[in-house]
């Protein structure tokens, strides 16, 4: 897997057939460029890993939640992962199946369970036992029943950053291991909830195989005891949380992912869900930036450019790692630039201590930035959300468009 949507032609950065410089000129910067067949790629790369499986894929899209990247995913068979009914309703939107979606979360509003079991979701990843009520009433109320697995808890550490490390036992999300087989035996006698699987998911940017063996492995030890207790599972779902390259990581093969699941799974009948997030789309995308303005404060270079921390917040979030490079040949001299954008906070960083040539005016383009970017954007410091287009051969569709001030303050109201 090639680390960057983009390549050079003539000493310019494209994407695909396009130069990013074309793209700065029609529909300025911000703005983030996706590549559809780099997307393509990805899902079918990952898919196809599985074929001899039976599988589902379903993307999850809070990665990314762009409409046209679901209608992508949507037209290659995807299912997807939500975790709010906002989610769903774009999911709605964007032309995908319903019955293809599980909702994960823990804190699910009833009004979202409704939304849910109406619209016919394949399944409900239930995170606590407070959940399940909830769930079990609402689908009484509707008179459905609510399909159901339980995100269980393996403890295992996943060896990533600690934000993004979620099934150990000190973790807000799912349930305890060792709760689970009350869980399932008090679910099994509830009349509006079918019981149907159980899921994980341990963490994300995950770069080992071993946390996922070891999950996994755990997890179908339970199907096996619930399955003696009586109570027969016909999926499991293995979450998400592959890890990309941004740097120098060494992200596990797609083919040893599927190829340490297929061992464990062997002469298994449960169909087998997939919730990749980040593998799908983080290096399918780019984000487009102008240099504003370079400057010298004390033994620092600043790079000034136009995109800031509410257009991409992961470097100030989690410390992130995202590529810089000069989207054609600079006239500047190459100096150590810490990339920074015009929010007024210290904290505001997109990059640290690059060595690049840099003049102002020039574009740079963030790599790496399709997963977790615009999906986390904010309006903070009154910015206008950036522009996204999705490139495909020498086509550039503008898949959302750059917010206006207008926009801003469309919701809101002064005091009659
Ligand atoms: C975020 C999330 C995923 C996807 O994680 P990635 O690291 O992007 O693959 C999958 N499942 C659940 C429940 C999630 O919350």
């Amino acid at each position: 897997m090639s680390s960057e949507a983009f390549h050079t032609v003539g000493g310019e950065l494209h994407v695909e057939d396009v130069p990013l410089a074309a793209i700065a000129a029609r529909h300025g910067t911000p703005c983030y460029v996706y590549s559809r067949a780099a997307l393509t790629d990805a899902y079918r790369e990952f898919d196809q890993a599985f074929a001899d499986m039976p599988h589902l894929v379903c993307y999850a899209m809070k990665a990314n939640p762009a409409l046209a990247i679901l209608d992508l995913f949507a037209r290659l068979g995807s299912g997807f992962d939500i975790v709010s009914g906002g989610e769903l309703a774009r999911v709605i939107a964007a032309g995908g199946d319903p019955r293809r979606v599980v909702f994960s979360g823990v804190g699910k509003s009833d009004d979202e369970m409704e939304a849910a079991l109406r619209a016919g979701i394949l399944c409900f990843n239930v995170e606590s036992e407070s959940e399940l009520a909830h769930l079990g009433a609402v689908a009484t109320r509707l008179g459905l029943r609510a399909p159901v697995s339980f995100r269980v808890n393996p403890d295992v550490d996943p060896r990533t950053h600690p934000y993004i490390a979620t099934g150990l036992k000190e973790s807000k999300f799912g349930v305890a291991f060792e709760a689970a087989p009350r869980l399932y035996r008090e679910a099994s006698t509830m009349p509006a909830i079918d019981v149907r699987g159980i899921d994980m998911h341990i963490g994300s940017q995950i770069t080992e195989l071993a946390p996922y063996r070891e999950a996994v492995a755990k997890l179908l030890a339970l199907v096996d005891a619930l399955a003696a207790d009586g109570i027969a599972l016909s999926h499991v779902d293995v979450g998400g949380g592959l890890g990309v390259r941004y740097r120098d990581e060494t992200p596990v093969a797609i083919a040893d992912y599927a190829a340490a699941i297929r061992a464990l799974m062997t002469g298994r009948r449960e169909r087998l869900l997939l919730e990749p997030g980040r593998r799908l789309v983080a290096n399918a995308g780019v984000l487009i930036a102008r240099v504003r303005v370079l400057k010298r404060s004390g033994a620092r270079n600043f790079a000034v450019v136009d995109a800031a921390m509410n257009d991409l917040i992961r470097p100030s979030l989690y410390d992130a790692w995202h590529s810089v490079q000069p989207v054609r040949a600079s006239s500047g001299d190459a100096l150590a630039y810490d990339i920074v954008g015009p929010v007024c906070e210290s904290g505001d960083f997109l990059a640290l201590d690059r060595r690049l040539p840099l003049a102002e005016g020039d574009l740079v383009a963030i790599g790496s930035a399709g997963a977790y970017a615009m999906s986390m954007s904010s309006n903070y410091n009154a910015r206008p959300r950036a522009a996204e287009v999705l490139v495909d051969g020498r086509d550039v569709h503008l898949i959302r468009r750059r917010e206006s001030y207008a926009d801003l303050i469309a919701h809101e109201s002064r005091l009659p």
